[in-house]
């Protein structure tokens, strides 16, 4: 299809998916459900996922030669884009010197120190390789510091997919009505306390029980995972003087809101510094790497130092770390986050306009460069209210959208990224689209 949204009809013709129709066919044959993680399946949106082929920029293009506007970024990675030149050029230059040591190298001191430079809680850092295993080891440390079992948690964050992590958990579990996971023992998770989010009267009550035997509350400081959805002011302030009064950790996962909601993260632009953070996504430059840290006295509680045992072959992987390093320093050089907070902030004010133009209740959350539409007329402010958008709906909007060269991400409870890339040209383009669809959804 033609993908220049300027001349875009207002009725453009089905999109082209043979290829990945194909694809997706021969996948299911060989991969569970035919991808590697659950919610590329597009099954809560139906009719299939699209194939990529290759992403430019603003741009990703799938195998039947459509054209979008990418809003997803590889779910938060891609701050500047697809295939940004610096570092695709430091992923060339280290992959030239060897692709795993397995021992140590000079490049992931300098990164832990740039690291530690940027985000206001750590003082010391481990590199891993995913998301997941950055929020199940702070959860081990936090557990082996304290000496205590228990964890609060809440519902509608994601914190990877480790075991007692799983428990009314956002993200994929959410987009596909999981009430949790099979195969998680029960007793892994009889010590997660999952609480409302937002909720922190809940909080200080079950502080109250069961105080002594809370190693740490984990969140989410701003949500990303059952949609983009703000801490009430006060909430973040509040679980810091409460984790503090009663000897527990307080343990951010800003595997998503790391280098993107401010360099420092949630934490510097929200003005609240936790014990330990987990960092993921654009600390990594789209390779596999994530990292967690916090106070030194904690995190040497940490192996071969301490007696919390935590390893990986392939930790510091001079190829992610040096993408690592190229995108940090790019943030640094070009900082995107003015631009972002402006283009997103005018782009959810068109949203709400056009939806309101076409008579089609919605509610847009936003900060800095996350941004989602909920297909409610309530404020979103937790879980329960979340789940108040009709899903329905919004699995036509994406579609409509994505007729219209504009690339969601493919579920209700997942926040779009957006990228420094887009211009403001193409945001102006993205609000197009949308005025189209909301006036389609109202239509039938
Ligand atoms: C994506 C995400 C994770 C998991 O990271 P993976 O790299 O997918 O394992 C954990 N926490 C949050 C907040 C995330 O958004």
């Amino acid at each position: 299809m033609s993908t220049d949204l300027s001349t875009t009809p207002m009725r453009p013709p089905t999109l082209r998916r043979d290829r990945s129709r194909l694809l997706f066919s021969e996948a299911q044959a060989v991969i569970p459900g035919g991808v590697n993680s659950p919610v590329r399946a597009f099954k809560s949106v139906g009719g299939g996922p699209l194939f990529i082929e290759r992403g430019q920029n603003q741009y990703l293009f799938d195998v039947d030669g459509n054209r979008y506007l990418d809003m997803v970024g590889s779910w938060g990675p891609l701050i500047f884009g697809h295939a940004d030149p610096a570092v695709i050029a430091a992923i060339t230059d280290a992959a030239s010197r060897g692709t795993s040591f397995g021992a140590s190298t000079e490049a992931e001191v300098r990164f832990a120190e740039e690291i530690i430079a940027a985000v206001p809680s750590v003082e010391k850092v481990r590199l891993v390789s995913s998301g997941t295993e950055a929020a199940m080891s702070f959860i081990r440390v936090a557990r082996g510091f304290t000496g205590r079992t228990k964890l609060i948690k809440f519902e509608g964050n994601y914190h990877g997919h480790s075991d007692a992590l799983l428990a009314k958990a956002g993200s994929g579990i959410a987009t596909l009505g999981l009430p949790d996971s099979a195969g998680v023992p029960a007793q892994v998770t009889a010590a997660t306390l999952t609480l409302p989010y937002n909720d922190l009267a809940a909080v200080e009550a079950t502080f109250v029980k069961e105080g002594d035997d809370i190693a740490a509350v984990a969140l989410e400081p701003v949500v990303g995972n059952m949609g983009c959805v703000l801490p009430a002011p006060g909430f973040l302030e509040g679980l810091r003087e409460i984790t503090t009064r009663y000897g527990a950790l307080l343990l951010f996962d800003e595997v998503m809101t790391g280098f993107r909601l401010a360099y420092g993260g949630a934490q510097e632009r929200l003005g609240v510094t936790p014990d330990l953070t987990a960092m993921g996504k654009i600390i990594g430059g789209g390779l596999p790497l994530a990292a967690y840290g916090g106070r030194a006295d904690i995190m040497d509680v940490v192996a071969p130092v301490g007696p919390v045992y935590q390893a990986g072959t392939l930790s510091g992987n001079p190829l992610a770390v040096a993408a690592g390093r190229a995108m940090l320093r790019r943030l640094r050089e070009a900082p995107p986050y003015v631009y972002l907070d402006e283009q997103t902030t005018l782009l959810a004010r068109r949203l709400r306009e056009g939806a309101a133009a076409a008579g089609v209740p919605v509610t847009v959350n936003h900060i800095g460069s996350m941004l989602t539409v909920f297909f409610t007329d309530q404020p979103v402010f937790d879980y329960p209210s979340a789940k108040t958008s009709d899903a329905t709906v919004y699995a036509r909007f994406f579609w409509a959208m994505l007729e219209r060269g504009v690339y969601l991400p493919p579920s209700q409870f997942e926040a779009a990224f957006l990228s420094a890339a887009l211009t403001p040209d193409d945001f102006e383009a993205v609000a197009a689209a949308a005025r189209e669809s909301f006036a389609l959804l109202a239509e039938r």
